[in-house]
């Protein structure tokens, strides 16, 4: 039979599996996408109303008020940044550009899992390579760069792991791979990173011909919006320019993003708000039978003696009303679940659950 077939590969690819959410109308705490548990700046959404008067006209293609706001507040030049329909956009555009058939790219193994396809729909292959105790591995991340290397992706702090790599780290990265190999830093969650030996990939973007930072306001209270941002060289800023739908952010959300970029007092009330739970609910539960790998972002990892158990921890906390996210499927941790960190309520209930389980205890 005759038909319209895909590229080579589209087909090998596992559809991104979302977080659950609880059935529409019940009484459910969604704590399995790493949303905002604090809503969204208001000034944000007083600028996200206001576009609604001027739904009729395209928006202006590049993002300008929303890049001028982000160089503002980050001390970039504007002209260094291309905005997306969030960062996935912008993966998606990496590797469209930077990736073909026959190429490699190289990831961690529990990395994040939008890489794995975004690789394999631009026809290339994706490497999988080793962490130590769930935290990357420069030298093995360097050992497994081959002549045929084209990106390497790495999420920091990482998504699902919640752990991070320090700067010199990551600038050892940098400095053992070929000037030719792309390296994304993708710091969805610097938002919430408290370690202060962590710095995000914005000086290497703005100093190396190779890498890029890529940024997201999903996880600071705007996911709804879609918005991402990244920071390049002249070079990269150019090629991706040239491809990205030349209308990608919608006007309400270049508005929003512009007011988000700049509302300091609200971010700082997240970050805050994130990190006195983060703690409380990794010493809450440790200590138990369960493990809490010490995270850097808005949600912990936390590890079970085995799956079942995590699965039952899971249908546990999902009948108390509070929905996880199953990290087996998606990363093959199956005696982890991943818990975005709520409101103090939510964090108290999650605690209670699980320390009521008498297989925990
Ligand atoms: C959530 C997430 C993103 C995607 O964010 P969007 O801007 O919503 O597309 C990118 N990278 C990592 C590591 C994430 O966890």
């Amino acid at each position: 039979m005759k038909r319209p077939t895909p590229q080579p590969g589209i087909l090998d690819i596992a559809p991104y599996l979302p977080g659950k959410s609880g059935a529409p109308g019940s009484k459910t705490v969604k704590l399995s996408a790493n949303e905002s548990p604090l809503g969204a700046s208001p000034k944000a959404m007083a600028a996200f109303a206001e576009a609604a008067a001027h739904l009729e006209i395209y928006p202006e293609g590049s993002s300008r008020l929303l890049r001028k706001a982000l160089g503002d507040v980050h001390g970039v030049d504007p002209n260094a940044i291309v905005c997306g329909n969030g960062s996935d956009d912008l993966l998606h555009l990496l590797a469209q550009t930077y990736l073909g058939e026959g190429d490699e790219a190289v990831m961690n193994r529990f990395g994040f899992s939008v890489y794995p396809i975004i690789t394999k729909a631009a026809g290339a292959q994706i490497v999988l390579v080793e962490e130590t105790d769930y935290t990357a591995n420069v030298d093995a991340l360097l050992a497994a760069v081959t002549e045929r290397t084209k990106v390497v992706w790495l999420a920091n702090p990482n998504n699902p792991t919640g752990t991070y790599l320090s700067t010199s780290e990551v600038e050892r990265l940098h400095a053992g791979l070929r000037p030719d190999i792309l390296l994304v830093i993708d710091n969805a969650y610097a938002e919430y990173v408290t370690a202060a030996d962590f710095a995000v990939g914005l000086e290497l973007a703005l100093s190396k011909d190779n890498v890029v930072m890529v940024r997201t306001f999903s996880k600071m209270g705007l996911a709804a919006a879609r918005i991402g941002w990244m920071v390049g060289p002249d070079h990269i800023v150019d090629a991706i320019n040239r491809i990205r739908g030349p209308f990608n952010v919608n006007l309400p959300a270049q508005m929003a993003g512009a007011a988000a970029a700049r509302d300091a007092a609200f971010n700082e009330k997240l970050k805050a708000h994130n990190a006195q739970w983060r703690d409380w609910l990794t010493a809450e539960l440790s200590g138990n039978r369960m493990r809490v790998v010490p995270s850097q972002a808005n949600f912990v990892m936390v590890l079970f003696e085995t799956p079942a158990l995590a699965a039952k921890a899971f249908e546990t906390l999902a009948q108390a009303g509070y929905i996880v996210r199953e990290i087996g499927a998606s990363y093959g941790i199956d005696n982890g679940l991943r818990i975005s960190i709520g409101s103090e309520a939510a964090m108290r209930g999650v605690a209670d659950v699980l320390k009521s389980m008498d297989d925990i205890q």
